[in-house]
């Protein structure tokens, strides 16, 4: 007999552990709590899955602080091995991840494979880096003392992630927590958590010990992670998401002076000089607006071209949004899948009609979908004056405001008028320009006539209030270490 693919998507999600992982076993919520996770293209449920308590949140933490010190003393290449296997698992069942992804977070399947490799090149890139967390020894310039410095890890983490890249924020904070040889705690959002559950048996089957990596989904997050982040025993938090909760858990680390690494919000701009590829820089707009719905940190937020090409731009990439397929992200012939929730898609229509109503003009699309599900339009809206309220936030949604200027120094200045400050994109065929710009830009990621440039040998991160600290590159794992510095006496000493 065939299966359907309702059969596929049931013996898939059979297959998703439903527990708490502590201490490298599986169990339920204290209490026995569960909750649904929903499939965003239909409202329907897909699974229900334990809901932890705080007081899960501490077994948690109790799993990683006592896993720390033999992890930590495992040798660098037995990390390294186990990362290489789970790279190796997550590959193989690349398919697997993609269905899981599409199904919880709504992504179309071909954009849920793209991020399975980029999620799994992480645990490929940290099982080479784990074996590079070198110190140094040096002699002290008046000659009097030998500096030793030694990478020693962290510590037990607390890892919060986003929904938006179930697998790949997954992985970006847990390959280098594991390279470094620190113990997690890892609290997954709650619309998303199926790919992380899934994901953690992989670990365990890769042969990671017992209470290395604990996982709670749960949807009280601030009652189950405050108390870690006061609990003494947690050495790091490494937090992705919005900013205004990365402040919050940014006061709270201050009490206990916790090292943090924040992957906060964006508001990327897409400058569009006069000079440039126009067939390019739609390419490049469609990649950087399009890739996750719009639902990406690094997604193209303003769009800011020279008026010598505004229109050309404008209606060229009015058209290829305007030939965009809505569906479910299961079905082959989707290219848009839908927001993650209702209150999403609200939010990006009341920004949509806001910019309207200040004289923006739809090109295309600027209403919701009919019918199930969270879908949006893809729209694209000329002549949004600036300082309006959607050049201000993240839209997080298939919507591109464009915005024109007329000089370089009039392009810097609306592209740095955020108080963010992750990625930018610049397209112009002159590099001196681009390389100009880009050091006149305040952000931590630019993408120069490319549209996409997210990559795991690289350190992914903002400035300004889109955080602090980098993932990825050989950046990431330093995230996991600290350095101990050992002065030792002049060996020469005793011959003076
Ligand atoms: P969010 O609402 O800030 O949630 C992110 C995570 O934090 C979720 O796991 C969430 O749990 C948890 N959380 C919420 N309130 C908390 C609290 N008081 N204490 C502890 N944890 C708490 O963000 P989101 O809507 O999931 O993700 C979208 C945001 O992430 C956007 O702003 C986007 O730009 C940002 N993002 C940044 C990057 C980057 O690398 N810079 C990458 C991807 C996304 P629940 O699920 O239970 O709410």
């Amino acid at each position: 007999m065939v299966a359907t693919i309702a059969d596929r998507e049931k013996e898939l999600l059979d297959r998703v552990p439903t527990g708490l992982l502590i201490g490298g076993q599986w169990r339920d919520a204290t209490g026995g709590a569960t909750f649904d996770v929903e499939d965003p293209a239909t409202g329907r449920t897909l699974l229900s899955i334990a809901d932890a308590s705080p007081e899960d949140g501490k077994a948690a933490l109790d799993a990683a602080a006592a896993a720390q010190e033999s992890w930590g003393r495992t040798p660098a290449r037995e990390r390294g091995e186990i990362l290489r296997r789970a790279f190796d698992a997550v590959t193989a069942r690349a398919d697997e991840f993609a269905l899981l992804m599409s199904l919880e977070m709504g992504k179309p399947l071909a954009e849920a494979k793209g991020e399975v490799t980029y999620g799994a090149e992480f645990l490929r890139w940290f099982s080479e880096e784990a074996v590079r967390a070198f110190g140094r020894y040096s002699a002290s310039p008046e000659g009097k003392l030998r500096v030793l410095t030694v990478k020693k890890p962290v510590g037990p983490c607390l890892l919060i992630t986003p929904w938006n890249f179930p697998l790949a924020m997954a992985t970006r904070k847990i390959a280098p927590a594991i390279a470094a040889g620190c113990t997690m705690v890892l609290k997954p959002a709650a619309l998303t958590p199926l790919t992380s559950q899934l994901f953690a048996q992989v670990l365990m089957d890769a042969g990671l010990p017992a209470g290395v990596l604990n996982v709670v989904a749960t949807t009280s997050a601030g009652k189950v992670t405050g108390p870690l982040i006061k609990d003494d025993r947690l050495r790091k938090i490494s937090f992705t998401g919005s900013t205004p909760v990365g402040r919050r858990l940014l006061a709270d680390a201050s009490e206990t002076v916790l090292r943090t690494s924040m992957e906060l919000g964006g508001n990327a701009p897409f400058l569009v000089f006069e000079d440039a590829d126009v067939d390019a820089a739609v390419e490049g707009a469609m990649a950087a607006k399009m890739r996750n719905m719009g639902e990406a940190c690094t997604a193209a937020n303003r769009f800011l071209v020279h008026r010598d090409v505004a229109e050309q731009f404008s209606t060229a990439f009015a058209e290829k949004m305007k030939a965009l397929t809505l569906g479910r992200g299961t079905e082959e012939s989707t290219t848009v899948g839908p927001l993650i929730d209702a209150k999403s898609r609200d939010k990006v229509h009341e920004l949509v009609t806001a910019a309207v109503e200040d004289g923006a003009k739809p090109l295309v699309g600027g209403a919701p979908a009919e019918g199930d599900g969270y879908f949006y339009q893809p729209t694209v809206l000329a002549d949004v004056p600036a300082g309006n309220r959607i050049l201000q936030e993240e839209i997080f949604g298939p919507v591109a405001p464009i915005t024109v200027f007329d000089d370089e120094d009039e392009a810097v200045r609306l592209a740095n008028a955020t108080e963010y400050g992750l990625a930018a994109y610049v397209f112009t065929k002159d590099l001196n320009r681009g390389l100009r710009i880009g050091e006149r830009l305040e952000v931590g990621l630019l993408g120069l006539n490319a549209g996409v440039i997210s990559n795991a040998a690289a350190p992914f991160g903002g400035v300004k209030q889109s955080g602090m600290g980098r993932e990825g590159g050989t950046e990431g794992l330093s995230e996991y270490l600290s350095t101990q510095y050992v002065g030792i006496s002049d060996p020469w000493a005793d011959l003076a």
